[in-house]
């Protein structure tokens, strides 16, 4: 594309167009057939949110003065742009409820950041966090990958340094192969828990009202929920919790015996 004002144009009415739709007014809707939804997406309909697409839109707009021209598109790598917008905020989300947060050379000589939360006992639990980490065989990880990040606990040898992956925008359906060998060579190697966010794990975090219905992997139909609610009897709103929220369940209780008891008690049916 030669001119970029075209582009711009059609997205300034796209998003008049999403922002005048009366939907959500008169039916609560997050989309109609006036605004964005087209008969032949009927299948994809969870898929499709106009608050999301007014929101991407708007981003593109915001950006449009900082537009840089590039030979080819196949010059830009939208994967690792999205996703490194994802760990942005997913720092951001994490230090908004951090007591402290600095940068730091951590204990392993990399630069990284220290952090402290503070659990509702005003218990402190303190942590070091690096961005791409390498694990190699040198940490027993038979296959190689770079997390995303890895937090380290300080201080607690019965936990383990916990490897996170943020999946972006895409979905990897080409590496899900990939993904998960990775993945699961880093539980074997036993020096790591493995946690994968999404975008809508961590964009919807700590939004006061949330766009999102969440249902996690406890409400699977083949497990034997009964057990787990028992398990979990006065503490069922980690049904509806988020990896992220998990994630944060786990650093402010800093104790992995708790997800040990708790993953042998559910039994597959
Ligand atoms: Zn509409």
């Amino acid at each position: 594309m030669r001119d970029e004002k075209p582009l711009f144009e059609v997205l300034d009415v796209a998003l008049e167009k999403l922002n005048s739709c009366q939907c959500e007014k008169q039916y609560e809707k997050d989309g109609c057939y006036k605004c964005i939804y087209a008969y032949k997406n009927n299948f994809d309909r969870p898929l499709i949110s106009k608050r999301k697409a007014i929101e991407v839109i708007q981003n593109i707009l915001t950006a449009r003065e900082n537009i840089k021209k590039v030979e080819s598109v196949s010059d830009v790598n939208s994967d690792s742009l999205s996703e490194s917008v994802l760990e942005e905020l997913f720092m951001v989300k994490l230090k908004n409820i951090c007591s402290n947060w600095k940068p730091i050379i951590t204990s392993r000589g990399h630069s990284g950041y220290l952090f402290e939360i503070i659990d509702k006992d005003n218990n402190k639990y303190t942590y070091e966090i690096e961005q791409q980490v390498e694990l190699t065989q040198e940490e027993n990880v038979q296959v190689y990958s770079k997390a995303d990040f890895v937090i380290y606990p300080i201080k607690n040898k019965d936990m383990k340094p916990i490897a996170i992956f943020t999946d972006g925008f895409a979905f990897h359906e080409d590496r899900v192969d990939i993904d998960s060998s990775q993945r699961m060579a880093i539980v074997k190697s036993s020096n790591y828990l493995v946690w994968s966010l999404t975008w809508e794990d961590i964009n919807e975090y700590d939004k006061k009202k949330s766009d999102y219905k969440y249902e996690n992997y406890f409400n699977e139909k083949h497990l034997n929920i009964k057990q787990f609610r028992k398990l979990y009897k006065e503490n069922k709103e980690f049904l509806q919790y988020s990896n992220m929220e998990l994630l944060l369940e786990l650093l402010t209780s800093n104790n992995i015996n708790i997800w040990n008891l708790s993953s042998t008690k559910i039994k597959l049916k």
